[in-house]
């Protein structure tokens, strides 16, 4: 949808006022699209600088990490955390460890995170940080000493009522345990939910680890529902090999799919009879290593190196790498080849182009923030389990897991259908999560 007069003026403006930040101005410009059907109904939302608020972050934290690797050599990283909106709750959302991370992107990360933390319903704000520190290869003791690094400037800015962050690409619960550690000893307090996706034994929560994954594959479940479809006997394309993609592998064979692919930076691994989630997790998880060891110890898989999977056939597709990894040339082959619905595991995995690809030919596709919100959704459990001392079972956490998800998907449903948008997931999951926190920024006073 094209943007009127004044929102491209909007527009235009964060634009300028932001260079060099595409992925920020894209995550941007889909939202101001989205949007522009409620700002004809009710054009008072444009009042008090709401919009420009809106794009605007609260705070924005930069700052220099020092670590020293194994051979007592010294590198210089840098750390971000922008708090993009509080309006709902503490700022939340998680910190991603990567080369290519920088301002723009934890910005458009941090901007997603306010509509996807919306439409959660658990009272939780927006945030996002990281690190350009890239752990590939590095040893256990110097990941331990970048998170101490980082922290040691991180902690002044985060608190369980204030920001509370979380893994993201690069941070499992390894780093998350390390950055906690480090907390409590300079702050001299076991807050633990100041930072969830924390081990079990740190006050962790069940379920946690597996919640991204899952909470995807209840969304596509509720989706295919939708069209009379269900994951018996589909055929599913998983991109990425980290901890959305394992866990979404786990549940989407339980539902009785064939995960035929999955990939990681190295390239990808193809198998007909169905991709195995305990060698993954031996690869991966156990010996940290790239997806050529997955076919080394299968026999049946074939690993295609330096390529997406994006021209094998399937029925179903959760991209859950990164973003804008999915084109709008990736997008033609995937219909021409059959494909029935798409659910970004990752943030903005699909380009602006894929997507339009995917509408017109009539393709449920819904968002990384409707889809994969089941992350965030479980860590703001895990806030409720450390802020009254309590741990809930796996099957009860699974359980409201689920129900978030479904109601995720009903609430994007009927809100895209409300604005004459029927069947449009991204409409639906802009313009529920846009009513939320404008209303609540709205009660708040100008701010
Ligand atoms: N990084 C995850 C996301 O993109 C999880 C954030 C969290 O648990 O705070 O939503």
């Amino acid at each position: 949808m094209a943007l009127d007069a004044t929102t491209t003026a909007l527009y235009n403006d964060i634009v300028r006022r932001n260079p060099a930040e595409p992925e920020f101005h894209q995550a941007v410009s889909e939202v101001l699209q989205s949007i522009q059907p409620v700002l004809e109904r009710q054009p008072d939302l444009r009042d008090a600088g709401l919009l420009e608020r809106l794009c605007e972050p609260e705070r924005q934290v930069m700052f220099r990490v020092v670590w020293t690797d194994d051979s007592g050599r010294t590198h210089v990283n840098r750390g971000f955390r922008v708090g993009f909106s509080s309006a709902l709750g503490p700022y939340k959302g998680g910190l991603r460890f990567h080369r290519s991370v920088n301002l723009g992107v934890v910005k458009f990360l941090a901007f997603e995170q306010i509509f996807k933390n919306a439409l959660t319903g658990l009272g939780i704000g927006a945030g996002k940080g990281g690190s350009d520190f890239d752990p590939s290869g590095r040893s256990d003791s110097e990941i331990m000493r970048f998170c101490q690094a980082y922290m040691t400037e991180l902690y002044r800015h985060i608190g369980p009522q204030t920001d509370v962050p979380a893994g993201d690409i690069g941070v499992g619960s390894r780093e998350i345990g390390y950055l906690f550690g480090q907390y409590k000893r300079i702050t001299n307090r076991f807050d633990a939910g100041t930072l969830t996706g924390k081990d079990l034994v740190i006050g962790g929560s069940l379920v946690r680890p597996e919640a991204t994954g899952y909470g995807v594959v209840y969304f596509v479940e509720a989706m295919l529902a939708e069209r009379g479809h269900s994951l018996e006997d589909k055929t599913v394309v998983v991109s990425g090999a980290g901890n959305v993609a394992q866990h979404a592998i786990v549940k989407l064979k339980e539902m009785g799919a064939t995960v035929v692919a999955c990939s990681d930076s190295s390239g990808y691994i193809h198998d007909s009879s169905g991709i195995r989630p305990d060698v993954l997790h031996e690869v991966k998880q156990v010996r940290r290593h790239k997806l050529d060891g997955y076919a080394e110890l299968v026999p049946t898989a074939r690993f295609v190196p330096d390529k997406a999977p994006w021209d094998i056939s399937c029925d179903v597709v959760v991209p859950s790498a990164t973003q804008n990894e999915l084109g709008e040339a990736d997008a033609v082959v995937l219909v021409k080849n059959g494909l029935i619905a798409v659910a970004e595991g990752a943030n903005m995995p699909c380009t602006p182009k894929a997507i339009d690809v995917f509408h017109e030919a009539g393709i449920a596709f819904a968002p990384g923030k409707a889809a994969n919100a089941g992350g965030v959704a479980t860590s703001a459990l895990e806030m409720r389990q450390n802020a009254s001392r309590d741990r809930w079972t796996f099957s009860d956490t699974d359980e409201i897991l689920a129900d978030t998800m479904r109601s995720i998907h009903n609430a994007c449903l009927i809100t895209a259908a409300n604005y004459e948008k029927p069947g449009d997931y991204v409409a639906g999951a802009n313009i529920s999560g846009f009513l939320a926190v404008t209303s609540a920024m709205n009660a708040l006073g100008l701010m």
